[in-house]
This record gives C-alpha cells, structure tokens and sequence, in this order.
C-alpha cells in the first residue's frame, strides 16, 4: 500500500515510528507536510498537488494534524477523503475533537462520566458558575488549549474571578469545571486503535503541579486499568467516532471520569512506558479496514 502521514515534521518520535513500522510491514510510507499541500477543487475530480506531483495514488492516510493547523490541515484530510482515501481519523472528527467544549456535549449525551463543567459567555455570574460545579477550587479551561497551557486552578472565588476575567478580556472562551482533587496531579491515558485499547499509562505531574502533561515535566508508567476504566475510554472514541485516539481519564471517589479526548494522541510516551508496538497496531488497523 501507498501510505502518506501528514506531518508537518518527519523526525518527530511518532511519526517516525509510523514510518518505521509501515515500511517494516512492506508498505511505501511517505511523510507529506499537510501545509504544503494545494487542493485542486473542480467537478468530478478533487486532487491534491504537492512539490511536484500529484498525489493521487495514495491508499491511506494517517493525519498527524497539530492544534495549530488545524484548519488547513483538516482541509487536506477531507480532500484525501472526497478523493475515497481511507484516513485512520476523519477531518469532521479531528475538528469535533479540538473543540472541548463541543466533545463534552457530545459525550455528555452518549453517557460518557465527566466532571461537572460549566460553559458561560457572562463571566459576571461567577459565584453561580462556581456553585454549579461544587464549589472552589475549581479549574478553568479554555476550549483550544493543549499541552496543559489555558488550564488554570483558581483556589478561591476571587481567584476564578480574576481569570475568567482575563479570559474574556482576551476574547478567550474557556469552561469551568470541578476540580478533582483526589486525582492528585494524575491522569490516565488509554490509546485507543481500531475500537479498542492497545496500552494505558498513569501519568504524574511533577511535584507540586496538578497537571499530569509530559510537557509539563509529567511522568508516565504502565498501567493495567479497570473494567470501568476501559468502558469509558471505548465509549468515548465511540462517542466521538474516533477509532485512533488517546482519551484521558481522571481517576476520581465516583468512577473514572474523562477529560478529554486526543485525535493526534503522541506515541512515544505511551510505547516508552507500556512496552507495545503501537505504531504497528496502527498500520495493521489500516490493512484490516482499508
Ligand atoms: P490539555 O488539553 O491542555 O492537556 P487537559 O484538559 O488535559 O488540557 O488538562 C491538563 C491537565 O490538568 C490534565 O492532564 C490533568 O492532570 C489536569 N486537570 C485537568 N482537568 C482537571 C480536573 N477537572 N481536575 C483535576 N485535574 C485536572
Ligand atoms: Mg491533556
């Protein structure tokens, strides 16, 4: 097969080891930057022009699309897919997916267990919004953030104040959502391919932070998860029509609840702390479905 990764960069950890993994299996794996992509729209015949060639012999794609080209990025994607290429995640759900707000009204509907969150354009409510969710501490979100950057915990009211503030001074949207204090600056990981988990780990923020974010200087180990922890996590990638996906949990008094769903999920944590070849997982789900 003909496998493109758009990817804006080869020597990333993960999309070498897509690259790796799929030439290993004797596919031709090429890594296409989604930026330079042109996308030649007429009747009958979408094609997609780049360098200088056009890339119409592709038989599948993997999007490694970044939150910041997000817009371009999912256009190409959605090319390829007028151009019948398998993708392993479709444009519509990598722009459901970098949308937090959105997700979580989609799972709220399928069931999916959650913090308490709440969504308000009138931040003068404060203490009505604070109530909704239980009660300071609570964590304040903005809807686009990613690698922990725009996830803020306001201990008092006051403080919760001052952020969304700032927030809606800046135009910036953001939720505010119950603070799980039990997780203790953890999260859980579950990747997800084809449906199903293939690795989970626990990741822990460093000392003193509540976010658990490898980038944050987070750590990560291997673990086995529960029963309910591998429903909510195969519930979610359902939820969100996401069969490749990293869906994050909180381990909280109540059950695990989800945090948020990754359609770019990074592969080097997860293979690094698990053991597992998750990138050929991911080329054998492309030669099961193709
Ligand atoms: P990002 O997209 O920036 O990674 P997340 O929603 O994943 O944003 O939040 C970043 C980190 O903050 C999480 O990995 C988790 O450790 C912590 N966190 C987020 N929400 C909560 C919450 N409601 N309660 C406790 N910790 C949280
Ligand atoms: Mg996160």
């Amino acid at each position: 097969m003909n496998i493109v990764i758009l990817s804006r960069n080869e020597n990333l950890y993960s999309t070498s080891r897509l690259v790796e993994e799929g030439e290993e299996r004797g596919h031709k794996v090429e890594v296409i930057d989604p930026l330079k992509c042109d996308l030649i729209i007429e009747q009958h015949k979408p094609t997609i022009y780049y360098q200088d060639r056009y890339l119409d012999y592709v038989d599948a794609i993997i999007p490694r699309i970044g939150a910041s080209v997000t817009f371009f990025g999912s256009a190409v994607v959605r090319q390829f897919e007028m151009m019948n290429v398998f993708t392993t995640v479709t444009s519509d759900a990598i722009i459901r997916s970098r949308d937090k707000l959105r997700s979580f009204q989609r799972l709220s509907k399928a069931g999916v267990g959650m913090p308490k969150t709440v969504f308000t354009n009138y931040s003068r409510d404060v203490v009505e919004v604070i109530e909704h969710v239980g009660g300071t501490p609570v964590i304040i979100k903005l809807l686009e953030g990613t690698q922990g950057l725009g996830v803020v915990l306001a201990e008092t009211k006051n403080a919760a104040e001052s952020v969304l503030e700032a927030f809606n001074g800046l135009q910036a949207r953001a939720l505010v959502q119950e603070y799980i204090a039990e997780a203790k600056g953890a999260d859980l990981r579950a990747l997800i391919v084809d449906g199903q988990v293939v690795g989970a780990m626990k990741r822990q923020g460093k000392e003193g932070e509540f976010r658990s974010n490898l980038h944050r200087g987070g750590t990560a180990n291997y673990i086995k998860l529960s029963e309910p922890e591998l429903k909510l996590a195969i519930k979610a990638s359902r939820a969100l029509k996401l069969p490749v996906c990293g869906v994050d949990m909180l381990q909280s008094n109540r059950g695990p609840l989800l945090m948020e769903v990754n359609s770019t999920p990074g592969l080097e944590g997860i293979e690094t702390a698990t053991g597992k070849n998750i990138a050929k997982a991911i080329i054998t789900y492309i030669e099961r479905n193709r």
